[in-house]
């Protein structure tokens, strides 16, 4: 038996790439999967594909903008399990763009998904965690949380706060709950389907070509996961090794 097996894990933004990557690892594991995102559809298959496997997950449709969704999702994992051990703060968007071109509303999204979705996950776990004096919130941050490119200024802005976040978190855990950052670089996703700026999108098509498979960043998630309660992995940075910056 793995230390992963019958944890309770609430995954944001589990209807693709890394955080769909990451339930189909952890349900081989024997977690028990609470799956959060707006496409119900693609979730719901997920699950089916996880159950056939011999795991058990669950899945509610939930858009991170919302306080109350998020809320829900962490209520549906301890009606449903009973407890909730690990929250994998994941759903984020990455419409980079470069600033002359005024995208003001996508940069709205991201402060809104990207900081403010993680934000509103740990107001949905940190009171149970305090009651059970225990838990594991895992924050997926990025290499850009790390340093800034043209284009890259409010996604990498949220990437920096959501590594502060983590950070602060975990030096208030009273020895109870653990933090960790995960920041993966390229990764073949569907972040980039999102971008609207032809320049950058360009850019970014060149920049991926050597993007590695999200499965790799989800390795990185479970082995911070099964280490021993008193073992915190704080942060994990994980690249193509052929990107240089
Ligand atoms: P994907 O686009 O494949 O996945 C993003 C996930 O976030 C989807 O499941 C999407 O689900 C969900 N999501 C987006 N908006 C919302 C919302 N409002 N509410 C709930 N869920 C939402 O990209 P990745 O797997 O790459 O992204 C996962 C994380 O990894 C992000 O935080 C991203 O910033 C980070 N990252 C990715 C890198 C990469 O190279 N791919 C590099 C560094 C970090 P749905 O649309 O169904 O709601």
């Amino acid at each position: 038996m793995s230390s992963v097996s019958d944890k309770v894990v609430i995954i944001t933004g589990a209807s693709s790439g890394i955080g769909e990557a990451t339930a189909r690892q952890l349900g081989q594991l024997g977690a028990r999967l609470v799956l959060g995102a707006r496409r119900l559809d693609r979730l719901q298959a997920i699950c089916k594909d996880i159950e056939t496997a011999g795991g058990q997950a669950i899945c509610q449709a939930t858009d991170v903008r919302r306080r109350a969704d998020v809320k829900a999702l962490a209520d549906l994992a301890l009606a449903h399990y009973g407890q909730m051990d690990v929250l994998i703060n994941n759903a984020g968007l990455m419409p980079v763009s470069f600033l002359d071109e005024l995208k003001v509303e996508e940069w709205e999204q991201m402060i809104d998904v990207n900081i403010k979705g993680v934000l509103y996950g740990i107001a949905a776990v940190l009171p149970q965690m305090r009651k059970q004096h225990s838990g594991h919130i895992i924050n997926i941050a990025s290499v850009a949380g790390h340093r800034v490119l043209p284009t890259y200024s409010v996604y990498s802005g949220t990437k920096f706060a959501v590594r502060a976040i983590s950070e602060g978190l975990r030096q208030e855990s009273r020895g109870e709950i653990r933090s960790t950052i995960i920041s993966p670089g390229l990764t073949k996703t569907e972040l980039l389907d999102h971008i609207t700026d032809a320049q950058a999108a360009d850019q970014m098509r060149k920049i991926f070509e050597v993007a590695i498979n999200a499965d790799a960043i989800a390795r990185a998630i479970v082995y911070a996961i099964e280490q021993p309660d008193d073992v915190d992995v704080n942060e994990i940075v994980v690249r193509p090794t052929q990107q240089e910056r």
